[in-house]
Parts: structure tokens; C-alpha cells; sequence
């Protein structure tokens, strides 16, 4: 069953986009959506967890002697400031930030929700790509009325530099919003 073109109204030019596209030679317009960007995604368990602990703990002892030297100081009769001075206290709280800041850093499970949220939006858009229609005399696109789902109307001709936009709208409109 040929579909009849909305530009020239011939059906012996019509096929299926995809058959227009892996045909010989093929048809670049109606290329399919490309894939989303291959995203690496982090395993659920962070990789610094264990450092982000040790640090804690180095950090945490270092500041417990710091002020058990300055205790044993002023016991001492010594002033606490020449104890101090000879600890370098800003290195260790520049540290201590650093690490409390890392440890607010995105969550990996965030990465994960966003891979597949972009593989829905393409699934969507794979599908509507399948359910089109090519006409290799005007060169333009089409989905004839209840094509993506019973009762979408057809669609006007769609020149080549429309079809991706076109294509991504219709799949929201289609199937609704990822
Ligand atoms: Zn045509």
C-alpha cells in the first residue's frame, strides 16, 4: 500500500522513510534521529567515598592533637599561639572544605535519570521516524492521517531541513513529553 504524496499527490513515488533512507542511493533527508551521547554512567556507590573518609579521619586526628597540644601548652605555661603557629591550621581547613564541597558534588544516580531520560526523547523520536513517509520526487516527508496514533491527522509535505525539528515536535505531540 502506497501513501499519496500531500505535495504532488502521486503515490508511485511515496515509500517508507526508512526504505528511502536504505535504499540505493539513499535519502539523507530522512536519516533517522541521531542517538543520544553515549554518557558514562557513575556506579551507584561514588568512587572517593572511601577517600572522602580517610581524609575525614586524617583531618579529625589532626585537629584532636592540634588541640590537645594546645591544652598541653597552656598547661605548660607556653602560649597557645606559638603552639599554633607551628600547625598549619589554614592548609587543614582549606582541606576540610575541599572535601565537604566534593562531597555535595552531583549525585551519579542524577546521571542515570538523565540517560534515560534521553533515550526516551529518542525512543519517541525512533518511532515517529518508522511511521514516516518519503516521496522521492518532491523530496519531502509526510505521516498520513492516524499514522503515529488513531486519529493524528496527517501531516503537510515537510522539506529535508524541517523533517528533524519536525520530527522531534511531533513526538512530544504524539506520544506527549518525556
Ligand atoms: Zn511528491
Amino acid at each position: 500500500m502506497f501513501e499519496e504524496c500531500p505535495q504532488c499527490g502521486e503515490t508511485g513515488s511515496t515509500l517508507r522513510a526508512r526504505r528511502a533512507y536504505e535504499g540505493d542511493p539513499p535519502a539523507f533527508e530522512v536519516a533517522p534521529p541521531p542517538p543520544p551521547p553515549v554518557t558514562r554512567v557513575a556506579t551507584s556507590e561514588p568512587r572517593w567515598n572511601l577517600r572522602t573518609r580517610t581524609a575525614a579521619l586524617i583531618v579529625g586526628g589532626y585537629l584532636a592533637a592540634g588541640l590537645v597540644a594546645v591544652l598541653a601548652a597552656d598547661a605548660a605555661g607556653l602560649s597557645a599561639a606559638a603552639v599554633l603557629s607551628g600547625l598549619p591550621v589554614p592548609g587543614v581547613v582549606v582541606l576540610v572544605v575541599l572535601w565537604l564541597a566534593r562531597g555535595r558534588a552531583p549525585l551519579p544516580a542524577a546521571d542515570a535519570e538523565q540517560v534515560s531520560f534521553h533515550n526516551a526523547i529518542w525512543t519517541r523520536r525512533m518511532q515517529v521516524w518508522e511511521h514516516a513517509w518519503f516521496c522521492s520526487a518532491c523530496r519531502v516527508a509526510f505521516w498520513p492521517a492516524g499514522a503515529l496514533k488513531a486519529g493524528f491527522p496527517a501531516s503537510p509535505a515537510v522539506p529535508a531541513h524541517e523533517i528533524p525539528l519536525t520530527i522531534a515536535t511531533m513526538a512530544e505531540r504524539a506520544y506527549g513529553q518525556a
